[in-house]
């Protein structure tokens, strides 16, 4: 299958933003082409002489070509890794950067609406709480950025100690019911007793926790349910969050935890999201030796699961 979608050119193409003959899935097909006709030529030209030196000539001709064209391919993707590389950097450099002054954008106005609230207005309190909620929005953008960096670069830190995850998981629960309420959505906690600690990154598990329990709201529309489970099964802890939202097109399952990605249904109603989230919680869950999943028909609603080993 991986073989077939290399051969899609013209979907190559637009994904890399390159034209189709820069594809690598064309260079592969020409290698291919050239390697075969060359072959073709010396077998029909030797067939004609007895001598092995004109062979052995020959065929290293043939072999240096093969060799031309493989170093230029090879070239060719050095510089993409290179590329790659270098847009990892500059992301981590430029996101570095931008969280000091917002940082201090979002402290200066925490300290306006916590000290100076009665010398505003309604309006400039209005005006003043849009921009700490952008402010945060942004902050949160940056931080993901940062993290899809280090992702990419291979440094993302894991501190491991004993952890709780139900009290991760209900503490996650409590800051979210009141964008719950505002949303009419209702949310059920369901978890077995004596759920046991395990050894993992408590801040890492709690983005992870966050951002199912915000796609959960988000993507409900009113009078919505939320079903949170948490069970021990085996030797691992089982989270899955259950929604009767508006779903993923079928078409589009297989692209939900790439970087980016946001579905058709979602776009036009819910402009707020990166695409970054289930990218960022998938590499998360992988390094500390869990797996995630989920299931999802468009217009009924999804369950996104995940375990994680009890002992690791
Ligand atoms: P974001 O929510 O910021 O767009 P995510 O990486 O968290 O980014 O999610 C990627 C996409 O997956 C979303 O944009 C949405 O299309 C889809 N998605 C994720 N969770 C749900 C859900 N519970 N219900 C419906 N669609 C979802």
């Amino acid at each position: 299958m991986q073989f077939v979608n290399d051969l899609d050119l013209k979907k190559q193409a637009k994904e890399l933003g390159v034209k189709i003959w820069q594809t690598p899935g064309f260079l592969f097909i020409i290698l291919g082409v050239i390697t075969i006709f060359v072959m073709t030529v010396t077998y029909f030209i030797s067939k004609n002489y007895d001598s092995p030196e004109f062979i052995i000539i020959s065929e290293s001709l043939v072999v240096v070509i093969i060799l031309i064209i493989g170093n230029s391919v090879i070239r060719l993707i050095d510089q993409i890794i290179r590329l790659n590389k270098m847009k990892s950097e500059f992301v981590s450099v430029a996101s570095h950067q931008l969280r000091t002054p917002l940082s201090a954008i979002k402290w200066e106005t925490e300290l306006m609406l916590s000290k100076f609230k009665k010398g505003l207005n309604k309006k400039q309190l209005i005006n003043i709480e849009n921009i700490d909620s952008l402010t945060t929005r942004m902050i949160k953008l940056v931080n993901d950025l940062l993290d899809v960096a280090r992702i990419e670069q291979g440094r993302m830190i894991f501190k491991k100690s004993p952890v709780d995850l139900y009290k991760i998981v209900y503490e996650a629960k409590e800051d979210i019911l009141p964008l719950a309420n505002a949303r009419n959505v209702e949310i059920l906690l369901n978890c077995s007793k004596n759920i046991p600690k395990i050894t993992s990154d408590a801040g890492r598990l709690k983005m992870v926790v966050d951002n199912l329990f915000n796609n959960a709201i988000k993507y409900t529309t009113n009078r919505g349910k939320i079903e949170i489970k948490l069970i021990k099964k085996n030797n691992s802890l089982v989270f899955s969050i259950k929604d009767n939202g508006v779903g993923i097109p079928e078409e589009q399952q297989g692209r939900v935890f790439d970087k980016f990605f946001r579905s058709d249904n979602i776009v036009k109603y819910q402009t707020e999201g990166t695409g970054l989230g289930l990218y960022i919680s998938k590499n998360i869950i992988g390094q500390l030796g869990g797996e995630i999943w989920f299931q999802s028909v468009e217009g009924l609603g999804s369950i996104f699961s995940f375990s994680l080993p009890i002992k690791n």
